[in-house]
């Protein structure tokens, strides 16, 4: 079989002459077009260099097709010191979602997406559930986990994205009270009035005065011990994961999609104020959380976790086997604050996000995002961009696609066709490696010239199994969501 354009790939691959080629590819034949997504975007809302209004045109001239946009809801951390920490701290913060107010943030995404009927915009937030100190204040103060961050999306109801359980955002509606919390102030405050009382059936000024006394540090007591529950201790002195999935398992709750974001993140201690931040990569929050969608697998550092048979692939190991529900898709994350020269990821269309959606429209991007139909990528010229399609899963006429199920008879066809989606001319004959990861393990790696198709036919074991692939040509790289099938046994 020939096709124009089309490289004689390895003499591995298992073409099938009589297999007729699809008119388009799977993904179209169902219905579903690639749109290209730019995620974890900070505007103005938190510490980020523009407004909604300015990067949606910029994501128009860079023809990106949606903008996940996660300004940061609540940045703020306090040291308290003494017996009434809230009252006696000190405070440092960055600007956040909740100082100009959750209404404010999601009208004006309306307003822009009025402007932009082509662009798509995903109001999105990006939380930091739970931190704490190690240390002393006196001497060498070290601020923990306050980088480990979650990227929600899809979450549309305002006032549970108010009242979002994340650490210095205790309310009265998102805390469960803690009785025991209230019973000092409140036995104070009754001692406080019966004292009064005594003092005024005795007309006695010293009681008086002694009854106020205890009033008002009861006051105080309350004011810092209000909301009278908490979902974290920030002096524990150390970690806890249960805030994460507290803040996972409501988002959830709430039909949003949470992301990890940065999970091997490699950031340089940052020194403010007395305090020394401290950051380490946390890809073990990934195994130790569940229900969260999925992760930022892309971006401007080095990543381990998605190499074949590493912790991604254990995690879509432990997912075959029952756990890990939904399974971890993978997006590319930019955080993106402003445009730095010659700095591809801060380019906005450098790091990107391709889904396949039914339409462009919030509802069906943010379907896409909900079922990992589609791959995260880097392209080194976002004038020609590298792309897959056709990747698809074949058996008894049935075909799935990335972040979809096949039901597979125990012959299966994988294909997938890695090309230039624009600037084709140029990108012609650029070399490509691309690795075929099945089950946690590599199972073959191509060495091509692009445009390139492969295919091939392999039989499986009943039971559960996936396919994902990475490209990679120079610097450019593609990482796929997952294929995953069924394999039964005919009756
Ligand atoms: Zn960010």
């Amino acid at each position: 079989m020939t096709l124009p354009g089309v490289f004689a790939i390895s003499a591995l691959l298992a073409f099938q002459p009589q297999a007729p080629t699809p008119a388009a590819p799977a993904e179209a034949q169902k219905g579903f077009r690639p749109v290209t997504a730019a995620f974890h975007i900070h505007t103005r809302f938190s510490n980020g260099a523009y407004d909604i209004s300015e990067l949606a045109a910029f994501a128009r001239q860079r023809r990106i097709d949606v903008l996940g946009v996660s300004d940061s809801f609540l940045t703020r951390v306090r040291f308290g010191i003494g017996p009434l920490k809230k009252l006696v701290s000190q405070t440092m913060k960055r600007p956040g979602v909740l100082d100009r107010g959750v209404d404010e943030y999601f009208d004006s995404f309306e307003r822009v997406q009025q402007a932009y009927p082509d662009l798509v915009l995903l109001p999105g937030l990006e939380v930091a559930p739970y931190y704490y100190w190690r240390g002393d204040w006196r001497t060498r103060l070290e601020l923990h986990d306050f980088d480990r961050h979650i990227l929600v999306f899809g979450m549309r109801d305002r006032e549970a994205v108010r009242n979002l359980p994340v650490i210095e955002n205790e309310r009265w509606a998102n805390t469960s009270h803690d009785l025991l919390r209230a019973a000092g102030p409140l036995i104070a405050f009754l001692v406080a009035l019966l004292i009064g009382a005594v003092g005024a059936a005795a007309r006695n000024r010293k009681m008086y005065l002694a009854a106020f006394a205890i009033a008002l540090p009861a006051l105080l007591w309350s004011y810092d011990a209000y909301p009278f529950g908490r979902f974290a201790d920030p002096y524990s002195g150390k970690p806890d994961i249960e805030p994460f999935q507290k803040v996972i398992d409501y988002v959830a709750k709430h039909g949003g999609l949470t992301f990890w974001s940065y999970p091997e993140a490699r950031f340089p201690d940052v020194l403010s104020g007395r305090a020394r931040m401290i950051s380490i990569p946390h890809p073990e929050t990934l195994s130790r959380t569940k229900g969260y969608r999925g992760f930022e697998g892309l971006y401007g550092d080095k990543i381990t976790i998605t190499n074949p048979g590493n912790l991604w692939d254990q995690l879509l190991m432990e997912h075959l086997r029952g756990a890990h529900n939904p399974w971890p898709s993978v997006v590319t994350g930019l955080d993106f604050h402003f445009f730095k020269p010659a700095a591809g990821w801060y380019e906005l269309d450098h790091g990107l996000t391709v889904l396949f959606s039914a339409a462009k429209t919030e509802a069906a991007v943010t379907d896409a995002l909900r079922n990992g139909r589609g791959y995260a990528t880097f392209q080194e010229n976002p004038d020609r961009r590298l792309g897959i399609e056709d990747f698809a899963l074949r058996s008894n006429g049935n075909v799935a696609i990335s972040g979809e199920t096949l039901k597979a008879g125990p012959e299966v066809e994988f294909g997938v066709s890695v090309r230039w989606m624009t600037g084709a001319a140029e990108g012609e004959g650029a070399a490509a490696a691309i690795q075929i990861i099945r089950d946690g393990s590599l199972i073959e790696r191509y060495e091509n010239k692009t445009p390139a198709v492969l295919r091939r036919r392999e039989t499986l074991a009943p039971g559960r199994h996936y396919y994902r692939i990475i490209v990679d040509a120079g610097v450019t790289r593609i990482l796929s969501n997952p294929i995953f099938c069924d394999v039964s046994l005919p009756n």
